[in-house]
């Protein structure tokens, strides 16, 4: 599989070899569609994608930022809605399996590995956007969909009231 132009994927090769931290940033259009049905960033958009590399011996710890623009629209009133979007993940590559042994022993997840010096972090941030975005997203701040009726029994006071300052 050809992915060297995801925005996801990080070549970790020269902080694993001078066991120096770098920071690499990738832009550029996601590849997938990152966020559930009525709110995520559309396959094509661009993605700003910063990566911490720090090594590990035989393995690196990466902590990653995505930045982008969400598109959706408000279950209420069909706004369409443009937010931002900041996802932050962390996650540790091995060069192989051996690496890393979890915490836990029946966690049977395979761990992540390094492949030909990159790391791929799209699953990462497609499951902390899973976490984060609201299956149900409405406007921040006033909704139309909130709007009240007009309150008529309040107008009938009002206008009683003004009926009765004529005899006051
Ligand atoms: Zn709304």
């Amino acid at each position: 599989m050809n992915n060297e132009s995801s925005p996801y994927v990080f070549d970790v090769g020269n902080a694993l070899r001078s066991g120096i931290t770098e920071v690499l940033l990738n832009e550029g259009p996601t590849p997938v569609r990152v966020g559930p049905e009525m709110i995520a960033v559309p396959e094509g958009k661009q993605v700003r994608v910063e990566a911490r590399i720090n090594p590990l011996g035989d393995a690196v710890m990466v902590d990653a930022t995505l930045d982008a623009e969400l598109e959706g629209q408000c279950v209420r009133c069909l706004a369409d809605l443009r937010p931002h979007l900041h996802l932050d993940v962390q996650e540790v590559f091995g060069v192989d399996e051996d690496f890393i042994q979890g915490d836990d022993p029946e966690d049977d997840e395979v761990p992540p590995l390094i492949e030909r010096d990159t790391v791929d972090l799209q699953q990462l941030f497609l499951d902390e956007a899973g976490l984060n975005l609201p299956f149900s997203p409405v406007c921040e701040g006033e909704c139309e969909g909130d709007v009240p009726e007009p309150d008529t029994e309040e107008e009938v006071r009002d206008i009683r009231w003004a009926g009765l300052e004529k005899f006051l």
